[in-house]
């Protein structure tokens, strides 16, 4: 077993986004005709894994593809992005994640996710990575809420500082987050789930704050903000992995969701590059 102790282990999905460009939404019972790009890397796990590795801290993702085309490319593409995937393992029966982005002429989104292999996700899974060892957890909603409660429980109980980004809103959100040391939430979020001791709150393009410090973004020439918030949490487990406190994590997770609002995607290559 390779010792990780400064490293951050991520939990989460991986899905390939398929994003479709239609004139306008089609209605319940409706056919319209679109045009697509190539496949993109997506799922918050896998953004959020590659935006801790940018830092420079030895990243792991612990996740489930499907045993297929799709997710032999993501996993290879991920490794060549710095990320360790030796705990991404392969669905017997469920095929990789997808996501399908609809986007209409006047710029409004509409988004079928299909976990599939996301699903395969377990907590026996989880606690294998983390006797490797680990500095920090961190961990997403687009998973089973067992095995993120679950996997916040091992870190607890191995001594791992554990980051919940509670996102998407799940009803069981709040009961998750008080298992994590540290909880990521946006504005939205934030009014969902309520109050809770360690919040850290992103606030766009106003930044973010942690503690009673808040660090404002510096002003960019916005292009696309999907993926900033998984992007912030990357940087922040990253960096916190890394040994820097606070603030210092804070002001580079701000300055690195900045930063990709200015390229298109929630992660900045296609699995065609
Ligand atoms: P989410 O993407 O989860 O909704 P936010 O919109 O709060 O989260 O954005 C996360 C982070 O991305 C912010 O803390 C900030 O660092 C950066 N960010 C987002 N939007 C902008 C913007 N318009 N200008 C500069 N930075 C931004």
């Amino acid at each position: 077993m390779t010792a990780l102790p400064n490293g951050v282990t991520v939990v989460g999905s991986m899905n390939v986004d398929t994003t479709i460009r239609v004139a306008q939404h089609p209605r319940p019972g409706e056919t319209v005709l679109g045009t697509s790009g190539p496949d993109a890397p997506g799922g918050k796990g896998a953004n959020q894994a590659v935006a801790a590795a940018a830092t420079g801290a030895t990243t792991r993702l612990v996740a489930v593809v499907g045993n297929d085309p799709a997710g032999d490319a993501y996993r290879a593409a991920l490794a060549e992005h710095g990320v360790d995937v030796t705990h991404v393992g392969r669905s017997a029966s469920r095929p990789t994640g997808r996501a399908f982005i609809t986007v209409s002429d006047d710029g409004e989104n509409s988004i079928v996710v299909v976990a599939g292999a996301n699903d395969d996700l377990n907590a026996d899974h989880v606690r294998r990575a983390l006797d490797a060892g680990s500095g920090v957890l961190l961990t997403q909603l687009e998973s089973p809420p067992e095995v993120v409660a679950s996997a916040l429980r091992a870190a607890r109980e191995r001594g791992i500082r554990s980051v919940l980004n509670a996102s998407p809103v799940l009803p069981e959100a709040a009961e998750l987050a008080r298992l994590a040391d540290v909880v990521v939430v946006n504005e939205h979020e934030r009014d969902e789930i309520g109050d809770l001791p360690d919040l850290c709150v992103t606030l766009g393009a106003r930044g973010a704050s942690w503690g009673g410090v808040t660090v404002q973004a510096p002003t960019v020439a916005v292009v696309d903000t999907t993926g900033a918030g998984d992007v912030f949490a990357g940087t922040l487990a990253g960096r916190l992995a890394l040994g820097a406190n606070r603030e210092e994590a804070l002001a580079d997770a701000v300055r690195a969701g900045a930063l990709a609002t200015t390229t298109r995607g929630a992660q900045p290559w296609t699995l065609e590059d």
